[in-house]
């Protein structure tokens, strides 16, 4: 097994330690002041700023964007996402010249779960050979799982409402669409996703990020296990973690797509015996492993399959749940972030608890619902007062990006 990849990324940049560290070295920037109501005027504030901003203002200053034609088969689109490092691309219907949704890492958890269910190991591989991109929303109809909504808005269309329509939809990303003058057909102009947003929000509300001093389980971000430890026994049958779903290296990969799929989630926890989480194993990584070797590799314990993981995988972002929210959107402006696990930490162990045991999963959409909206802030908070010292507000955009390494 390759411990790197087992290893929770030990010199990542961890949440937990990022905000001693700092405030050891930078204490000016911390406000000594910090309370609910300077927490919900930098919320606010945040807000503000999106809402006088477009989806133009986040786009990167260069980035690449790959159109998938619809009529394309299945595995050179898998093909053309691998070779180019991204996990998702836009698809064009060339017949009648329109936009035809998104190819993501959702459709191939779901063309895995059609064959394995209809299909045998043969006839599988020989059907994705010929299937083509535009058939794949008949697979969900027959998995009668739910179709990704047909979404998109125009680039310049406002950021705040841009966020809005990826919570309301629960969708990753979302296309923005121009229309040619001349033609009047639609252009595919990028793609807005979760990350890139919140990007966008940490490189230029630093000053709110800093008042944004609130923990994130008190905030009630992310998903978290219901049940104390401290309850006594478990029930037969009962899942100790409910309600995240978890597995551990001895389970199939076949088995945590099929959570994937059924929970409409993108990352499972791997977890020993004792709760404690060794790694994470996520959608993109399915895409290595069909592409490896296709559907038989499904058959792997996760053990296994993590061996196949590339050295590059950056290893898994954990934080405990006293950490803020403002810290963990310095972290996202630091380092591509899809999604930390959240474990018990010291203070946990001092009221006997097990330090690294599952706590919870906080993805970006729960970061971004949180900034966004569904949250009682006082519309009236002024503001944040400027911290005595601190970074000046950098440009707009930011550096090169990648299309849709988001999961
Ligand atoms: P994601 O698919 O990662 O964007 O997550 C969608 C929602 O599911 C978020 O509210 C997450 O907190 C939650 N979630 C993510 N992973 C899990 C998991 N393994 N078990 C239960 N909930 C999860």
């Amino acid at each position: 097994m390759n411990l790197n990849a087992a290893t929770l990324s030990p010199t990542s940049p961890k949440v937990r330690r990022k905000t001693s560290t700092r405030r050891q070295r930078a204490p000016s920037y911390l406000s000594p002041h910090q309370t609910q109501e300077s927490h919900d005027a930098a919320l606010y504030s945040i807000r503000a700023f999106l809402r006088s901003r477009t989806s133009y203002d986040a786009f990167p200053v260069s980035f690449r964007l790959i159109v998938l034609d619809s009529q394309l088969e299945v595995r050179k689109a898998l093909q053309c996402l691998l070779l180019n490092g991204v996990v998702s691309a836009p698809l064009w219907n060339s017949e009648k010249s329109v936009f035809a949704g998104m190819f993501t890492v959702s459709d191939i958890i779901h063309l895995i779960q059609y064959y394995y269910r209809t299909s045998s190991y043969d006839n599988a591989t020989a059907d994705v050979e010929t299937f083509r991109l535009e058939s794949i929303r008949d697979i969900e109809k027959s998995l009668s799982v739910a179709t990704p909504p047909l979404i998109h808005e125009h680039p310049s269309s406002s950021l705040y409402g841009a966020a809005q329509r990826l919570i309301q939809t629960h969708a990753r990303r979302l296309p923005l669409l121009d229309n040619d003058s001349e033609t009047g057909h639609q252009v595919i102009v990028s793609v807005l996703t979760q990350y890139r947003l919140l990007k966008f929000i940490a490189i230029n509300c630093t000053r709110d990020i800093q008042f944004l001093h609130l923990p994130l389980r008190k905030l009630g971000i992310g998903t978290y296990v219901q049940r104390d430890p401290s309850e006594g026994e478990l029930e037969p049958g009962q899942n100790p973690y409910h309600p995240i779903a978890t597995a551990t290296l001895s389970t199939t990969v076949f088995d945590v797509v099929h959570m994937f799929s059924e929970r409409g989630i993108s990352a499972v926890p791997i977890i020993d015996e004792n709760g404690v989480v060794v790694n994470l194993y996520e959608t993109v990584d399915v895409i290595t492993l069909v592409h490896l070797g296709a559907y038989q590799a499904l058959d792997l314990t996760i053990a296994e399959a993590l061996n196949q993981r590339s050295p590059d995988f950056p290893g898994v972002v954990i934080c405990t749940a006293t950490d803020s929210i403002g810290t963990l959107l310095q972290l996202i402006k630091k380092r591509r972030v899809h999604r930390l696990v959240v474990v018990e930490g010291e203070e946990e162990e001092r009221k006997g608890g097990k330090k690294g045991r599952l706590l919870g999963i906080i993805s970006l959409s729960d970061v971004l619902r949180y900034v966004i909206g569904e949250v009682d802030i006082q519309e009236s908070a002024e503001p944040p007062e400027e911290p005595p010292s601190g970074p000046l507000t950098p440009a707009l955009t930011s550096t090169t990006e990648e299309q849709g390494t988001e999961t």
